[in-house]
């Protein structure tokens, strides 16, 4: 077959056990064509998966474009870079992209393709295969290992990871950012009176009242033990001070299952400032917390 032939796909006739191969495929199997002035087509298109999009494959035969319109937005000048890239560099493409189907859910799809120079532009031999659910598998696993097992609040990893983001972001665009340590006060005996289940339970109460007090954006850990970390993007100081105030007594009116006043917590506070490194903001955090405990408890202390 010349390099130049791209013809429409259909009109090339092929041995019947062929298209009953392709049509069985799990997945597709294409050719992309990209003419100098970019418009694309399909001049091959084959495989189970053609039929899940609901787009016309005699229509993509002639313009790629309403495959590409069914691209996840952010998706689109991902792929289109890529591509772009591909076609300069004669490299392979090697990627993955959300499709809208044609039930409007959106699938993860994996692309392979190989690009080739052709008289009338590239043409690329590829493969797309849907992914949905090794991504959906991924991100299980991705959110158990951020996961604190006890409570289901982030874990110390997870929140170190976003300290660096979130700071990252507020040295750049001086952007506010708080961080609480909250620590309850002489929990050792509420176990040692109530048991190491009941504790247990009190710590997911816990960690359950925070996300409830807290925005979508911000974010509860549990550093281990009975030490929690809140981290609060733009929130300046005395914001957080009056939410960690009202942490404290909502924290102190609750009955945790032993009774109202028996549980309390001590809250320290810093405020991120330009300059500052993960370790320090922390440090400063801590701080507060023994400045909280050491001055009786139960109460919030902001650092200086
Ligand atoms: P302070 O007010 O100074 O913080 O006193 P405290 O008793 O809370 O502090 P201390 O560090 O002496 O003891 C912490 C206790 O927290 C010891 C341990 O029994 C309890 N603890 C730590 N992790 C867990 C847990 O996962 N489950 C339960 N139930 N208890 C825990
Ligand atoms: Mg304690
Ligand atoms: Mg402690």
């Amino acid at each position: 077959m010349p390099s130049n032939d791209v013809m429409p796909g259909g009109e090339r006739p092929q041995p019947d056990w062929i298209l009953e191969l392709t049509e069985q495929l799990p997945g597709v199997i294409f050719q992309l064509h990209r003419a100098p002035d970019g418009r694309m087509h399909f001049p091959y298109l084959a495989g189970s998966g053609t039929q899940l999009t609901g787009i016309d494959r005699g229509d993509l035969a002639q313009n790629a474009l309403p495959a590409l319109e069914r691209l996840a937005e952010t998706d689109y000048p991902r792929l289109m870079a890529a591509i772009e890239r591909s076609a300069r560099w004669q490299s392979p493409i090697t990627t993955k992209f959300r499709l809208r189907m044609a039930d409007d859910r959106l699938s993860w799809i994996a692309l392979r393709a190989q690009p080739r120079k052709v008289d009338t532009g590239v043409l690329w031999y590829g493969m797309m295969i849907d992914i949905s659910e090794q991504m959906a598998e991924e991100q299980r696993l991705r959110r158990l290992s951020d996961t604190d097992d006890l409570t289901g609040v982030a874990n110390r990893r997870k929140l170190m990871q976003r300290l660096d983001e979130e700071i990252s972001l507020s040295n750049r665009h001086a952007l506010p950012l708080s961080l609480m340590m909250l620590d309850l006060d002489h929990f050792k005996s509420i176990n040692d009176t109530w048991g190491h289940l009941q504790g247990d339970q009190v710590l997911r109460d816990l960690a359950r009242l925070c996300r409830e007090m807290l925005r979508e954006e911000d974010l509860v850990a549990r550093l281990g033990g009975e030490e929690f970390a809140l981290l609060l993007p733009l929130t300046p100081e005395p914001h957080c001070r009056q939410l960690a105030e009202r942490l404290r007594e909502r924290i102190a009116d609750h009955d945790f299952g032993i009774g109202p006043g028996r549980i309390t917590v001590s809250i320290g506070i810093a405020e991120h400032r330009i300059g500052d490194s993960r370790e320090t903001l922390i440090h400063r955090a801590d701080d507060s917390l023994y400045a909280a405990k050491h001055g009786g408890r139960n109460q919030v202390m902001v650092g200086s």
